[in-house]
């Protein structure tokens, strides 16, 4: 799933909400923060209520380039087959 797609997708599970607000790089690289594995993390809130998901950037991102992997295979597999 990729990033734009969880935002569109998005429902907050409190309020049933549609309003997130997307937080991908809140904590600053510069900043006093000693956690840059946060960085690694989407935030996802609800412009509701508050509510947060939080998202493991690197799995989502990992299954976005899977799909677009698999679509590519497919269209490859069409075009031997012929
Ligand atoms: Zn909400």
């Amino acid at each position: 799933m990729k990033i734009q797609e969880i935002a569109n997708s998005y429902c907050c599970p409190k309020c049933h909400g549609k309003k997130p607000i997307l937080n991908e790089h809140g904590i600053p690289r510069s900043g006093k923060v000693p956690l840059p594995i946060l960085n690694k993390f989407l935030f996802v809130s609800c412009g509701l209520c508050g509510y947060t998901e939080i998202y493991n950037l690197k799995i989502a991102e990992q299954l976005g380039v899977e799909e677009e992997r698999l679509i590519t295979e497919e269209a490859r597999s069409k075009q031997t087959s012929s």
